[in-house]
């Protein structure tokens, strides 16, 4: 190995930001210990987000604590900086770091993972900026949990009529996986709250899912999708296939084939797009606007720059012609051969192609609910269920995440949901001033 010091600047700490390192952490031991190699990692957050558990987390079936992995526990050989990289100059070595507090620097590097992911895709439908709330990140998906139940307390308290119906409204655009997920486990979280309620059945609950094209979850395949879109309309969700959101402005949606109602919740899970960071760097970029990635996971024509997940172009090489999708699937295993690459590429040695084949999906449709098509094999109801789960325990990451994620599971076996509203933890300063400017008006 070379021994003069390496510098290795991981952008961004998800799936891909998380896997690589911890796998250079374990491998680069020696060099670490010695100085002959740093990483520094820099994500906005001190935390990965197990995006998968994001559905779960907002039916209150798991912590939101639980569903993160905190970077500088589980990486304490890594240095974490939180912030955002604003410009990476790769010709120059050097990325523009935008830290949360104070004036940004540059850092200098050797080797770099671009590994920023991807943000919602959005489009401009007017008053989607006002009222659409996205699904990809604990925030929103706790924030959306708090809203679904503090409009189950509009609509008991308000004896205006269009009030309770545009409260209990709720539309959810893109029925790929986060927006399926998210609509199943929040509908059957509402569904079991109303029992609580004395003047809302659940019938009076309106779940509508808007989805452009003619298919739901297409992760699946065309027959579970079809099994997909049965039990949801078996359900009462109103699933509209073949139709797009026009316009939602102050909650008054219309859709492209005419129909129009009110509703206060609007959650847009239409597609991401590669982070816009990609912009801001002397990096080849593709007709897609990602990351030009090569089969090895190097970055196409720049061999100490390397990228992998939702940021990156990656030939699909079991598929020729086609590039990876953006999933957690591709994301896991792309990390572990990026860092392998990064310890060949330290070394001299020759790069390892990545080659894997989309082995299909598992999908939480609420509480004993799912659908399943991996390796051929198509589950539905409970057994899918139960293989979502057991899955994605598998996958979360560190020994100490599974545990309390089983311990909740298994409490919830015994105890009814939690479902409290903690909508003033978004405003927690609300309180506070209310009572200085009652103290003014004294
Ligand atoms: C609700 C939901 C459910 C999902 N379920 C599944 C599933 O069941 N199966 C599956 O295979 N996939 C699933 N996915 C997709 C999967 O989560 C993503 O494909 C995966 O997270 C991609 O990994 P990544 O590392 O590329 O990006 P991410 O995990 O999104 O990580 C990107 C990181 O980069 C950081 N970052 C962004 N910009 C900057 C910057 N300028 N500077 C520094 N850091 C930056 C972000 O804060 C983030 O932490 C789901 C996604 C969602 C939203």
């Amino acid at each position: 190995m070379n021994h003069d010091p390496k510098h290795i600047l991981i952008i961004g700490g998800g799936y891909v930001g998380l896997y690589t390192a911890l796998r250079l952490q374990r491998r680069l031991r020696g060099s670490l210990r010695n100085g002959s190699v740093r990483i520094t990692l820099v994500d906005p957050q001190s935390y990965m987000t197990y995006q998968p558990f994001l559905p779960e987390a907002a039916a209150g079936n798991l912590s939101p604590r639980h569903v993160v992995a905190p970077l500088r526990r589980v990486l304490p050989k890594v240095r974490i900086l939180n912030g955002r990289i604003t410009k990476l100059n790769h010709g120059g070595r050097t990325a523009t770091f935008e830290p949360d507090e104070g004036a940004a620097r540059e850092i200098g590097y050797d080797i770099v993972v671009m590994a920023a992911g991807s943000i919602s895709r959005t489009l401009p439908i007017p008053g989607l900026t006002d009222i659409g709330i996205g699904f990809k990140t604990i925030g929103e998906a706790i924030g959306l949990r708090n809203r679904v139940l503090s409009q189950l307390d509009v609509a008991e308290s308000t004896e205006d009529e269009e009030i309770r119906r545009k409260a209990l409204t709720f539309v959810v655009v893109g029925a790929g996986f986060a927006g399926v997920e998210a609509l199943a486990e929040l509908e059957d979280m509402a569904k079991d709250s109303t029992r609580y309620y004395r003047n809302i059945a659940p019938e009076d609950l309106r779940w509508v899912l808007v989805e452009a094209t003619d298919r739901v979850l297409p992760e699946v395949g065309p027959e579970m999708g079809r099994w997909t879109l049965g039990e949801l309309r078996g359900r009462g969700i109103d699933v509209r296939l073949g139709t797009r959101l026009e316009s939602c402005v102050n909650g008054h949606v219309v859709l492209s084939d005419g129909d129009t109602f009110e509703a206060d919740t609007l959650v847009w899970t239409a597609g991401v797009k590669p982070s816009p960071v990609v912009n801001a760097t002397d990096l080849p970029i593709d007709e897609r606007g990602r990351v030009k990635a090569t089969t090895r996971l190097t970055v196409a024509g720049h061999p100490d720059a390397f990228t992998a997940g939702d940021i990156a172009g990656v030939p699909d090489v079991t598929n020729p012609g086609q590039y990876c999708a953006p999933n957690a699937q591709h994301a896991v295993r792309q990390a572990k051969v990026l860092a392998d690459n990064i310890v060949r590429r330290l070394r001299g040695e020759e790069l390892l192609e990545y080659r894997h084949k989309y082995v299909g999906s598992v999908a939480g449709l609420g509480l004993h609910e799912g659908v399943a098509n991996v390796y051929g094999i198509k589950l539905r109801g409970l057994p899918a269920w139960f293989m979502h789960r057991t899955y994605h325990l598998s996958r979360v990451p560190t020994l100490n995440r599974k545990v309390r994620v089983v311990v909740e599971w298994t409490l919830a076996l015994f105890f009814k949901r939690e479902t409290i509203s903690l909508g003033e933890i978004h405003r927690p300063r609300d309180e506070f001033r209310a009572a200085v400017a009652a103290d003014r008006r004294r």
